[in-house]
């Protein structure tokens, strides 16, 4: 029963996305512009591996002058100086052109990317302007304290704008990841330089062109395009860059932090990897624990940072939550992500898609069961099938690394605190999923399991206001929510005697 996945669906011609792509050069100082050393690069399609675009390929002198444009518009401009309301009024103008392109935007986002279209002008597009109203919300409510004195003084901080904000994103939510960096950073007054991901460059470069129709200035918004050993690590170790933060590997962390340290000491955010579990509890209904667990991991072509990429449950309910989670992949439609209905796209690049099947080999030579899936689809593109793997034990190399992909790993357990002790027992901290009718249950889950977020009967739920980040590996620092603010402040302590100082 392996090879059950309809190949239909990718061996049709691929649907025309019906766009043209109008944006792909750098933004500089509020202008379009090619990279200093007039070099372009390819932006592939991931339905076919074919060219969709060549785009300006940004380095390190180009992220000079986007940073000395973001200095200068901090330093100088407009921005940081009016009014907290006038800059929440930009952002609120931006979520309404965000609206009013919805479909455009996210047409761009499927081409590049791979995922549903109905996944992107439906869930994501939409979240993203509400992201920006929150944060336009945000930005006239941001203010320090009056701190009760020991002596004569009067005593407050302000809350003030950080600087130069360098922010690197990846290639799986590309205008998502692009909302909430920018989001809090321009809601606080900061100036920005963005590099996106080289897979995935221009749904940034669209809506920046929509941030400058809203009334940005010029240089507070820069996106460079381009790669990460040059564009990136330039950003990262830029000497006027007062702030980074960055979400992706965290392999790729640990480099920036290091050129983080080695240059100004600049404050940095990672939002990393994960391994995240995801728990069956005895009391759970099978069939809903089924929906949400294959939703936890093949949401996005299995390419999400807080995929539960380790599927526990319980011994009472696991051979029927199997059987039924088996057959739930079988029926997955993957398939052209234009193509309405449609479950599952490819995955971003040929390098993704090499990685995940050396993974599911890697699986089956451990002596774990491939259940159903486990090849590509189709001859072209990146489509893989569903694949869930069962017998996975935490030794194994697709139990502990973050295979970013549609491959389940299901895990038998028999109490909670053996769950608890085989769930923590991950380098990774990111997320975690608990399915469960009993309240106590959730409680014990909620509270011992050493994850930036738990879900409890829900999954990948990204409300703006709910903090987002990780414990161990999976990063430093929160993102979204109150607490994403915090990333993008400065606290300057003012004393001023009451009246007629003592020394004068
Ligand atoms: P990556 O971490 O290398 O890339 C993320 C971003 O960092 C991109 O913009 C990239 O250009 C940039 N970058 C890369 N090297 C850099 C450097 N030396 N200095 C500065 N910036 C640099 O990730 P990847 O290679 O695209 O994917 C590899 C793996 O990372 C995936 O298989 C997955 O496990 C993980 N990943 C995680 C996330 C996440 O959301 N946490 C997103 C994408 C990938």
């Amino acid at each position: 029963g392996i090879r059950n996945h309809s190949t239909a669906a990718v061996l049709e011609e691929p649907i025309s996305p019906g766009v043209s792509v109008n944006y792909t050069q750098l933004m500089i100082n509020g202008k379009f512009v090619d990279a200093a050393s007039g070099k372009t690069f390819p932006t592939l399609d991931p339905r076919t591996g074919e060219v969709i675009a060549h785009v300006a390929e940004g380095d390190a002198e180009d992220v000079n002058r986007a940073v000395s444009a973001a200095r200068k518009a901090f330093d100088e401009g407009p921005w940081p100086k009016m009014t907290a309301y006038e800059r929440s009024m930009v952002l609120l103008r931006f979520a309404d052109l965000l609206e009013k392109h919805n479909d455009e935007i996210a047409t761009l986002e499927t081409w590049d990317n791979g995922k549903p279209f109905e996944q992107a002008a439906k869930i994501e597009l939409p979240m993203i302007a509400r992201l920006f109203r929150y944060y336009a919300g945000w930005a006239d409510k941001i203010h320090g304290l009056t701190v009760p004195a020991d002596g004569p003084y009067h005593i407050q901080t302000l809350h003030e704008p950080i600087g130069v904000a360098g922010q690197i994103i990846p290639w799986n939510f590309p205008l998502l990841m692009f909302a909430w960096k920018i989001g809090p950073a321009l809601a606080c007054g900061n100036t920005v330089v963005l590099k996106t991901a080289e897979q995935t460059p221009l749904s940034a470069l669209y809506a920046t062109k929509l941030l400058h129709e809203a009334g940005l200035p010029e240089g507070v918004v820069n996106v460079i395009s381009g790669f990460g050993p040059t564009a990136g690590a330039a950003l990262a170790r830029h000497m006027d860059v007062d702030k980074l933060a960055f979400t992706g590997s965290t392999e790729t962390g640990k480099v920036i932090l290091e050129l983080a340290a080695k240059s100004n000491l600049k404050p940095v955010t990672l939002e990393l990897g994960g391994k995240s579990p995801f728990i069956v509890c005895e009391d759970a209904d099978v069939d809903q624990a089924v929906e949400l667990a294959h939703f936890a991991l093949f949401f996005n072509q299995g390419q999400c940072c807080c995929s539960g990429s380790r599927t526990y449950v319980h011994e009472s309910v696991y051979d029927e939550f199997l059987e039924k989670a088996k057959a739930r992949a079988l029926k997955r439609i993957v398939g052209d992500p234009f193509k309405k209905g449609i479950e599952q796209g490819p995955q971003i690049d040929n390098k993704q898609f090499e990685k995940i099947l050396k993974y599911i080999r890697s699986g089956i030579e451990s002596g774990a069961t491939l259940e159903t899936g486990g090849e590509r689809l189709g001859s072209k593109g990146y489509y893989i099938q569903p694949t869930v793997f069962s017998n996975v034990k935490e030794d194994m190399v697709i139990a502990q690394d973050e295979i970013f992909g549609p491959v389940q790993s299901i895990l038998k357990f028999k109490d909670l605190d053996e769950v608890i002790q085989r769930a923590n027992n991950t380098r990774y901290g990111l997320a975690a999923g608990v399915f469960t009718k009993n309240i106590d249950t959730a409680n014990t889950l909620t509270r011992a399991l050493r994850a930036g977020t738990v879900w409890v009967n829900c999954f990948d739920v990204f409300d703006a206001g709910i903090p987002f980040g990780g414990y161990k590996m999976s990063g430093i620092g929160r993102e979204k929510g109150e607490y994403g603010l915090k990333n993008y402040l400065q606290v300057k302590a003012v004393v001023t005697p009451l009246k007629n100082a003592a020394w004068l």
